[in-house]
């Protein structure tokens, strides 16, 4: 739980209750969209992360409540995102228009859209996973969406350097366009990342990280290798690994004794990209 987000959960209430006596407090809702959409520009879902008022109020509240059962189906598809949006969307739009400008009105459709999300918000957050909204709420998707967006400007600004400067094209300079395409950091490792590892009178080593993002992550990819190096013939266990199987528990009868192993973890994206690898050593000794 982040600073930020014990200060911006009170907004929630705010709005979804004092809004139901005085419509004004709507307002706030447009505020943070027109906040948030510029910051996404330059942040991606910085705003989902540490901001926003729901995603605090999951994160705080409804993550003790939750049954923690993975979302599937449906809701996880590109197209459904896309249409729960433009649903979404087009109901604020077609409400706003029949209030005839009236501005307290006005205001009462925001509450009662942030209401009937929350309302949404937390069933979901019960039933499934406590951020499973942010799955599908329109808000984070147009965010993610501006986000890749600030890439594609990037993209088009190196290419028409490259394409248009006769200094880079005379340097021949070759330009990193990862940015399309760029790559995330791979699971903090907790355990084993000690030197020295006894496992005498022990069925299984365990293997523990932490695991965050729960809604974006399907699954670990995990390879344990004898010795230091992390090449194929080295390879001795490859598996994916569900995000409820954790700890990651490894017989002991695989490991030897006086002999180096390392272990690499990377997280798999429900849209399937994989993190860069974390990886650490560790010695099997008898004491
Ligand atoms: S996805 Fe929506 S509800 Fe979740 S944190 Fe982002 S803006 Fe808030």
């Amino acid at each position: 739980m982040k600073k930020s987000q014990l200060i911006m959960i009170w907004f929630l209430p705010l709005i979804v209750i004092g809004g139901l006596f005085n419509p004004w407090l709507g307002y706030l809702v447009l505020a943070m969209m027109a906040f948030f959409l510029v910051l996404s520009f330059f942040k991606g879902r910085y705003w989902c992360w540490n901001l926003c008022p729901r995603g605090a109020f999951l994160d705080i509240l409804i993550s003790r409540l939750s049954f923690n059962r993975p979302l599937r189906g449906i809701f996880i598809k590109q197209w459904f995102r896309w249409a729960v949006l433009v649903l979404l969307m087009g109901f604020l739009i077609f409400r706003i228009i029949h209030t005839g400008g009236n501005l307290i009105m006005i205001g009462s459709v925001f509450v009662a859209m942030c209401l009937l999300t929350t309302i949404i918000s937390i069933i979901l957050g019960v039933l499934t996973k406590h951020r499973s909204w942010c799955m599908i709420c329109p808000m984070g998707f147009l965010q993610e969406k501006i986000g890749k967006i600030k890439r594609r400007v990037y993209f088009c600004l190196v290419v028409g350097i490259i394409l248009f400067c006769p200094l880079a094209q005379a340097a021949n300079l070759s330009v990193d366009i990862g940015g399309l395409n760029q790559s995330f950091p791979g699971p903090d490792l907790f355990y084993p990342i000690t030197d020295n590892i006894d496992l005498q009178g022990k069925a299984y080593l365990e293997f523990k990280w932490r695991r965050g993002n729960f809604v974006y992550t399907q699954n670990y990819d995990f390879r344990l290798y004898k010795g230091y190096e992390t090449i194929a013939s080295n390879l001795i266990m490859k598996k994916i690994i569900s995000v409820d199987d954790y700890p990651f528990k490894v017989d002991s009868s695989v490991f030897g004794i006086n002999q180096v192993y390392t272990w690499v973890l990377r997280q798999i994206t429900l849209d399937g990209k994989k993190s860069d690898k974390s990886l650490d050593s560790f010695k099997i000794i008898k004491k």
